[in-house]
């Protein structure tokens, strides 16, 4: 197997571990996901057949392109990029056992009926735009409990907690508030003791942030430059897609 692979993830795992020391976490309770876009089907098994189970993809073209080959080996995939609603029968295709990016109650509805079709269900996160950046998708915070107790009416999604893609930015005094609102608003949504809500999981936090992440509480942290190196396309390319909402 390629050696750089080998090292860096093990560069990650031990960056989670210290992260979940300094904030007196274990880190069994911090997943690592795989943010495999742009990366060949022969380096995602090999990141899964050294050890990192879980991966996702931003796109269902990609998740379609690499599933076969995939196939080969055991692993699990979320899905972390903006759906549009007219791919939702696609999604349901390729075993995805959760979506992060469940932000519009269109969305939901869609997929509510297309699981009923297939009798099936799905874990979702909602993804909340904590940044207040437009180009980000994700519903307002202060919508975000209205959207959860909507979704909620819908059996077929389980919801199981919240995703955030924070600001962008090297500064962690910057990037903090973003995974701090994400957090109270968890245990503001697990207060409340929805019927079939669970809040479980907080995906946040990426390869420059997840040490904040970690310590403002994140269970799923989402990583891709650090493990596979540099992307050719701007993320502009996977998360401005103003269509198709
Ligand atoms: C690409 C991507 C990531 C990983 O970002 P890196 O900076 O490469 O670690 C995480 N979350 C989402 C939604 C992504 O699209």
């Amino acid at each position: 197997m390629e050696e750089g692979l080998q090292h860096n993830i093990e560069k990650i795992r031990r960056r989670i571990d210290t992260a979940c020391k300094n904030s007196s976490r274990k880190p069994t309770d911090v997943k690592l996901l795989l943010a495999t876009k742009t990366v060949s089907a022969d380096r995602i098994k090999a990141a899964i057949t050294a050890g990192c189970r879980l991966i996702a993809e931003n796109k269902i073209q990609e998740v379609k392109e690499k599933f076969n080959d995939l196939q080969e080996v055991a692993h699990e995939s979320h899905f972390i990029g903006h759906l549009q609603t007219n791919k939702v029968k696609e999604l349901l295709k390729y075993n995805i056992t959760c979506l992060h990016s469940l932000d519009r109650l269109e969305l939901g509805e869609k997929l509510q009926h297309r699981l009923v079709l297939e009798n099936k269900y799905l874990d979702v996160l909602i993804q909340v735009n904590t940044s207040g950046e437009v180009s980000k998708f994700g519903v307002p915070p202060d919508q975000a409990i209205m959207l959860v107790q909507k979704i909620a009416c819908l059996d077929r999604l389980r919801i199981k907690g919240l995703m955030t893609i924070g600001l962008f930015s090297a500064d962690a005094a910057k990037v903090r508030p973003c995974f701090q609102l994400l957090s109270q608003l968890k245990d503001q949504i697990a207060g409340l003791n929805i019927t079939g809500v669970q809040m479980q999981e907080l995906s946040m936090g990426m390869s420059s942030d997840l040490e904040v992440a970690i310590e403002e509480g994140a269970t799923i942290v989402r990583v891709g430059t650090a493990v596979f190196g540099k992307r050719q396309y701007p993320d502009s390319f996977y998360w401005n897609e103003s269509k198709g909402r």
